[in-house]
Order: structure tokens, then C-alpha cells, then sequence
């Protein structure tokens, strides 16, 4: 087999450690001309391009990016695809906001073809918005899974989903049994997880849709198979841990539900943890398992303000990743996430870094998701899912950005500016799938592997 080659030059940055750990400076890469050189779909060198020209091979043309951006593909560590008919759904909180918006558009789901173009759409929004990598929320028929993965699958881009597993609390036609909920997940299991890039995520919805029975199966599922994910819920609005209090009494937390069932553990991710004690971060640190944050979702519904620095403490610091909850969020974005993000961690006296934003929004995303191993850096060995990001996409930016003194004060202008308009281009596995300047349609399925 002939290997592909694929070159990108151009400014670059990628997060090398956690700077919620130490010092922001020490984690961050940048080069002012950087070379990414790429071979079949995965990164073989990155640096500076004075040092690595010579690397190039005699016919590659870098992909020339002055002025721009290169930075690992964002990971969105919490989003639902069948909500986006619902984003920006009016004035409810969580319960009831469940029962009026999400409930009925996950219904129409029932239509297989309604789920095939809702995924589509999907797929095509997140790289419109630079995001490479998700994990993902499908709805309780399995056929919305198949639609999802299959459209991922086209784009080759690594994505993680599972089947919603709901057998109470819930309208009729969205529930499935304990049984039948982990016969169906099995199936999917079996059909999609390892192959090409997608991987399968065990999805109960959240405590009070599942009975014991439903999470100890999920439990079950979780041992079926190495390298299997979980996604769910958790203290996210004050009257849903009231609720939950009520239906497991005889659970000493929240987050005890879930470890009560096996579900806490290293590739566990969990939803919001707004309400959190500080019992239930050491549990998720001696475990090993990520809080999904997601601020511009918690800001909408009213339903509390994350504490981060209290999550990320470095004497038991917790995995964190940034999580979008789109339909509850209000954009795909993790710029936009980010702008947020910012602003809720200055509520509660805290002052969120542009460093630290682009971690959550990569690295820390990654290594949440037990993923950074290939996922969330520009380094050899990892796969080469790139998006190009434009700080001059808007006339205010392009101002604002002759202001910048600093790298650091331009990833921060990006972060409060910045939205899918600032991403130029994003490429998954070394292949331009999406070009904002390409006339006609911007998107481009990647030649067969
Ligand atoms: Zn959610």
C-alpha cells in the first residue's frame, strides 16, 4: 500500500501538560512557523518549519496558512445531536424543559430518515465549528446510533455515541426495558465499537429515567467489550437532585447511584456536575472518571455555575472536559463554550486563562476521555484531526488582533470573539474535510481509506 503524505505550515499551538497543574506559560507550544508533517492520517513530525523543511518529500506542497492558526481538532465531551432542532428552546428549567422541547423532538427520531439528515447536519456543524472529536447522545432507538456513526464513518472522524437507555420517567414511546435496553446497546456494541474511529459510549440518560435494574445492566455492558465509554447526567439542577434524593434513598449521594451500578470509573463522563460535595470530587479523582463542563447549557436552563478551580484543585484534581450540551447549549462552538466558560469561573472569583481554555478545550478534553494517548495535541504519533483557526475573521477581530502583544492574548481574543466563523479550515486524519472559503458546498468527504 502506498502511504499518503500531507504537509501544513503555518503558526501553530498545541497544550503539552495540564496548567491547572502548573504554570500556564510551561504548558503551552507555539511556533510562529510550524510544519505538521502527516502520514496516512496520523502526525509524523511537528516544529518549527526552519527545522523540519527538509522532512518535506520531493512533490508535497505544504498547505500554507499565514496569519492563521494551527491547533489540535476541538472535543466536545457532552453534546445531544437530536436537540438541534430544539437549540434555543424558550424558558424552562431542566424537569420541565425535558418534558416541553427534548422529550417530543427526540420522538421524531422514530423516523429513521428524519435521523439520517438531523446526523448529517449534525457531523457537518461540529467541523463547521472546528470539533473533531464528540461524544454524543443519540436517542433510545438504536436506529438514530446507526444514522450517527454511519454519517461519522464517512468523515472518518473519531467519535464516541451511544443508544439513550430510558426505562421510566420518560414518555411511553422513548422507553425501553433494562432488557431490551442492553440487548439493543449490545448489538450496537457489536457493530460499531473499533470500527474505523468510532466508539461506542453506554448512555443511560440519567438517574431518574433508569431504574436499578437499567443501571446495573449498563454496569454489565460497561464489562462487555475493552475500551468502552459511559456518558451521563449528573447534579446538574438542584430540583433533579431533589428528584434523585426521592427515587434512591438508600444512596448516599448523587454520583453514588452510578457507583453503586459500576459506572464510575476511568472513560466515565458526567454531565455538569454543578451541585457537586467535595466527597464526590474525591470520588471521581481516586477513580479516574471526567466531569463534563458545560457552561453556555448551565447558563441557559439557570441551573448553577460549575466550579472548576474547586474540580481541577491539584491536591485531588478531577479529569474535566468542555462539553457543549447543545440542545441546552446555545452553540457548537468551544470557542463560544470557552467565552462562557470564562465568565463562570469570574463569577465564583476566578480568572480562567486563555491556556487553561484551550486545555479544556483539547488536552484536558482528551485526557478526560482517556483519549490522549492519539487525541487532543499536535505531536508525532497522534492523529492529525487539525483545525485552522482565523483570527482576523471578522472586521472587530481583525482590529482587535493588530492589538495582541502576546499569543496568549490572542488565543484569549479568539476564545471571547471567536466562534465558527474563526475556523478557517479543519482537516480529520490528515484529509480537509471542511474549507470555509471553498465556493459551493465547504465540505468534503475525504478519499476512501
Ligand atoms: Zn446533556
Amino acid at each position: 500500500m502506498v502511504s499518503s503524505l500531507a504537509a501544513l505550515r503555518g503558526p501553530a499551538v498545541t497544550l503539552v501538560d495540564d496548567p491547572f497543574a502548573q504554570a500556564s506559560r510551561a504548558c503551552l507550544q507555539y511556533h510562529e512557523d510550524a510544519l505538521v508533517l502527516i502520514e496516512d492520517g496520523t502526525i509524523r513530525a511537528f516544529g518549527p518549519y526552519a527545522e523540519l523543511r527538509d522532512m518535506v518529500p520531493d512533490g508535497i506542497t505544504p498547505e500554507h496558512f499565514p496569519g492563521h492558526l494551527l491547533a489540535p481538532g476541538f472535543i466536545d465531551t457532552h453534546v445531544h445531536y437530536p436537540q438541534l432542532q430544539m437549540i434555543g428552546a424558550f424558558g424552562a428549567q431542566l424537569l420541565e424543559w425535558l418534558d416541553t422541547y427534548t422529550f417530543p423532538a427526540e420522538m421524531s427520531f422514530a423516523d429513521a430518515a428524519h435521523a439520517e439528515r438531523v446526523a448529517k447536519l449534525f457531523l457537518r456543524e461540529l467541523l463547521r465549528a472546528g470539533t473533531t472529536t464528540a461524544m454524543v447522545y443519540c436517542t433510545v432507538h438504536p436506529h438514530s446510533v446507526d444514522a450517527f456513526f454511519a454519517e461519522s464513518e464517512r468523515f472518518n472522524t473519531r467519535m464516541i455515541a451511544g443508544k439513550v437507555l430510558m426505562d421510566r420517567n420518560a414518555p411511553a414511546p422513548l422507553l425501553d426495558t433494562a432488557q431490551r435496553g442492553h440487548d439493543e446497546s449490545l448489538a450496537l456494541i457489536e457493530r460499531w465499537h473499533g470500527r474505523g474511529r468510532q466508539l461506542y459510549c453506554v448512555t443511560p440518560r440519567f438517574a431518574p429515567t433508569s431504574t436499578d435494574a437499567q443501571l446495573e445492566a449498563a454496569g454489565a455492558l460497561l464489562k462487555s467489550r475493552d475500551g468502552l465509554f459511559l456518558q451521563t447526567h449528573l447534579c446538574e439542577n438542584p430540583g433533579e437532585v431533589e428528584w434523585v434524593r426521592e427515587l434512591f434513598p438508600a444512596r448516599s449521594s448523587y454520583l453514588d447511584v452510578y457507583a453503586h451500578a459500576g459506572l464510575v470509573r476511568p472513560r466515565s463522563m458526567f454531565g455538569h456536575a454543578v451541585h457537586m460535595h467535595e466527597h464526590d470530587f474525591c470520588t471521581c479523582h481516586q477513580t479516574g472518571a471526567g466531569l463534563a463542563h458545560c457552561p453556555t447549557s448551565n447558563l441557559f436552563l439557570g441551573s448553577g455555575l460549575f466550579k472548576l478551580f474547586e474540580a481541577t484543585d491539584p491536591r485531588r484534581p478531577v479529569k474535566v472536559g468542555l462539553g457543549t450540551d447543545v440542545g441546552a447549549g446555545t452553540s457548537l462552538s468551544q470557542l463560544q463554550t470557552l467565552n462562557e466558560a470564562y465568565k463562570v469561573a469570574a463569577l465564583a472569583g476566578h480568572k480562567l486563562d486563555a491556556v487553561q481554555g484551550f486545555y479544556l478545550a483539547t488536552l484536558g478534553s482528551a485526557r478526560a476521555l482517556g483519549l490522549d494517548d492519539r487525541l487532543g495535541r499536535l505531536a508525532p504519533g497522534h492523529e492529525a484531526d487539525i483545525c485552522v483557526l482565523d483570527p482576523h475573521a471578522t472586521p472587530l477581530m481583525a482590529f482587535r488582533a493588530g492589538y495582541c502583544a502576546s499569543i496568549e492574548e490572542l488565543l484569549f481574543m479568539l476564545m471571547t470573539l471567536g466562534d465558527d466563523r474563526a475556523v478557517r479550515a479543519t482537516y480529520v486524519a490528515g484529509q480537509r474535510v471542511y474549507d470555509r472559503d471553498r465556493a459551493g458546498d465547504p465540505f468534503h468527504l475525504p478519499d476512501a481509506a
